[in-house]
């Protein structure tokens, strides 16, 4: 039995959501060149070196400062929150992420997006406007996932009091007031980080989402050892034991065996996939029917025809491209109206 291109597009169901993590690692893949103007995405391994601090850092008394830099903030704030030293530090970061600016032409971000549905989830730490800015230009022509933010983002304001957000200059709906950017910088290695108003209703949204997720992807997150807390709720709310035949998938230039050793706890038996690049994941293969591709797969047998996604068209072409998929998703929805909003348990 072999599910053809043309079925696959034409018949979107609700079959759970597809949730993507992002790490600084999916900003440095998807901006190759940097950004419009040719400044690279630094890795948290390479960003001193690339933003200059490290004669800031020395006087602020770091001897080595070849490390990852959320390791020495959190140091630093350890010693003392209100050092001078860390609101220099968390100037020049915010300064160089805010000047980034998106290229004219998709990137793979619009590409990303664009691969999903309303119904799946996009969670970033990454601090970039890219996403924020990718989501804004596309969300207008397609429907697409929300983005939750896991870290702070240059582009985005909260109001400290209510759960909204959104772009700064904006005012909370709820109480009126100015919202307030978020913060970029948390020491990760100390506990309880996620306790900041912003980000703490951002992880509530995830976990939610990963507990009703079907197609888990990693991509460009090294889960780093420091940002224990982190790892730890997400591997709580994927809650493993109680998983049938989800699929993990990792977006990783790393060698398969490593990659299942690191992330074990996300397996489900033995169903891992480890594309090097986006365009050979799941995502860019079965978009926005990536959880239907899946179960015909695996709890079928089925066959399934791909339907990749044109990397490298413009923005006329990629929109007439995705025009059908999004005509049969509205369709659907018209004939059984909780299709596509309402996510249930399966
Ligand atoms: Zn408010």
């Amino acid at each position: 039995m072999r599910i053809t291109r043309s079925q696959l597009v034409e018949k979107p169901e609700n079959r759970g959501r597809h949730i993507v993590i992002l790490g600084a690692g999916a900003s440095v893949a998807a901006f190759p060149q940097g950004d419009a103007t040719g400044r690279k995405l630094p890795t948290m391994d390479g960003l001193i070196e690339m933003l200059g601090l490290e004669t800031v850092l020395k006087r602020g008394g770091v001897k080595n400062t070849r490390r990852n830099f959320e390791d020495i903030y959190s140091e630093l704030y350890e010693i003392d929150p209100g050092l001078p030293i860390l609101r220099e530090v968390e100037d020049i970061v915010y300064t160089y992420f805010d000047k980034l600016r998106l290229p004219v032409t998709p990137t793979l971000y619009d590409h990303l997006l664009i691969s999903l549905r309303p119904k799946d989830m996009v969670a970033t730490f990454n601090w970039d406007p890219f996403l924020f800015e990718a989501w804004n230009r596309i969300s207008a022509s397609a429907p697409v996932p929300q983005i939750v933010h896991l870290h702070g983002n240059v582009r985005l304001a909260y109001c400290p009091e209510h759960p909204t957000y959104g772009a700064h200059g904006m005012y909370c709906p709820k109480c009126d007031k100015k919202l307030v950017p978020s913060r970029l910088l948390y020491p990760v290695a100390m506990k309880n980080y996620v306790n900041d108003p912003f980000v703490k209703t951002e992880w509530e949204v995830l976990k939610k989402g990963l507990r009703q997720a079907r197609t888990l992807t990693i991509f460009g997150y090294g889960a780093p050892t420091t940002d224990k807390e982190a790892v730890d709720m997400l591997n709580k709310a994927w809650d493993k034991a109680n998983r049938l035949i989800e699929r993990t998938e990792i977006i990783d230039t790393k060698g398969k065996e490593l990659l299942r050793e690191k992330w074990e706890p996300f397996i489900v038996k033995t169903y891992l996939d480890c594309p090097e690049n986006f365009y050979k994941s799941r995502l860019a293969i079965y978009p926005r029917r990536t959880c239907e591709a899946l179960l015909c797969q695996t709890s079928y047998g089925q066959w399934v025809e791909t339907n990749p996604l044109p990397e490298n068209v413009g923005f006329d072409e990629l929109l007439s491209w995705v025009k059908s998929l999004v005509e049969a998703e509205s369709m659907g929805k018209s004939m059984n109206q909780s299709s596509e909003d309402t996510i249930h348990n399966y």
